[in-house]
């Protein structure tokens, strides 16, 4: 594969996501606005640019891995797309809402570049394992050509639709990720009133019709999954501050779109509540005791 990449935005995600494209040999350039980031980055053989629009020339493929649509949509306009050789795909991997995204595809259009929003799950682990997933949203021939470059990154590369539809399917996977945690969460504390130990609860709902991510995978309390954050007191994985941002996404997004989730205009309250109490760095999991009503 000699595709050159450009990498914008190397944090968290970003650099081990750079960090695996250039273990499998690609050429990576990258570019942070935070110049800690970038020291990391020229340590794990990224070549580090002195500006975004510097990193994408003679690039073929552009990944972006930022905060939020604001950001990315502010990084389109400074430059990078006219900047860029004809024929550059653009991937946007951060989370953002889905009005920013077809706008971002749509200034990419006018430049006459192809453009995919890629969103992933799998979190710091999974971007430095390359196991995330990507789910992609834009035409069959931009899906077709990220593919291969995703694969080094991910272990699932999803093409779910026209441009938007893969920042849709994240928020609504997360939507019904931070519904399923708060469900957990109570039925555990409900159990633990009515008698009934952590262990036992496990063992029934995790192979009955309670079954769920939040709970076989992730368990909120501690014991029945050792490798849940529970078990090491509930630090992130994925933290609080992350799940209220995604669920703030799809109320904005459902309410842009006139649909109704009660449940997931809930889940987004009682998260910045959690988030407001100063625990936004807690894992999403220890929801679960301000339910117990412990903080
Ligand atoms: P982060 O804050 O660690 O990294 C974002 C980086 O972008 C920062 O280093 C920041 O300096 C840089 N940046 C901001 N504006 C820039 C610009 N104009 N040019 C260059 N760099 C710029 O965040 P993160 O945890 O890496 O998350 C990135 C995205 O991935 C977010 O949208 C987040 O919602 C999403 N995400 C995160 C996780 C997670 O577990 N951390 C999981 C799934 C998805």
């Amino acid at each position: 594969m000699a595709e050159q990449i450009a990498f914008i935005g190397l944090g968290n995600m970003g650099l081990p996501m750079a960090s695996n494209l250039v273990k499998a040999g690609l050429g990576v350039t990258g570019f942070d606005v935070v110049p800690a980031a970038n020291e990391a980055a020229a340590k794990a053989g990224i070549k580090v640019a002195a500006s975004a629009v510097e990193a994408v020339k003679g690039a073929g493929i552009v990944i972006s891995m930022l905060p939020n649509g604001k950001l990315l949509l502010e990084l389109y306009g400074a430059g990078i797309l006219e900047a860029a050789a004809p024929g550059t795909l653009f991937i946007d991997s951060s989370t953002i809402d889905v009005a920013s995204a077809r706008l971002a595809h749509a200034l990419a259009d006018s430049a006459a570049l192809a453009s995919l929003d890629a969103p992933v799950s799998g979190g710091v682990g999974g971007a430095a394992a390359g196991t995330l997933t990507f789910m992609a949203g834009g035409s069959d021939d931009a899906f077709a050509r990220a593919k291969p470059v995703l694969e080094l990154m991910g272990r699932k590369i999803v093409h779910c639709g026209a441009a938007g539809s893969g920042q849709a399917a994240k928020i609504c996977n997360n939507m019904i990720l931070g519904i399923s945690m708060i469900a957990v969460g109570e039925a555990f504390v409900l159990g633990e009133k009515l008698g009934l130990s952590h262990q036992a609860l496990f063992d029934v709902a995790s192979t009955s019709s309670g079954q769920c991510w939040s709970l076989t995978t992730y368990c909120p309390v501690p014991g029945p999954v050792p490798t849940s954050p529970a078990n090491n007191d509930y630090k992130p994985g994925f933290a609080a501050a992350l799940m209220l941002k995604d669920l703030l996404l799809s109320q904005e997004a459902a309410s842009s779109a006139g649909a109704t989730t009660t449940l997931g205009k809930q889940a987004a309250e009682i998260y910045q509540q959690f988030v407001a109490s100063g625990q936004g760095g807690v894992d999403f999991s220890g929801i679960i005791n301000t339910i117990r009503g412990g903080n």
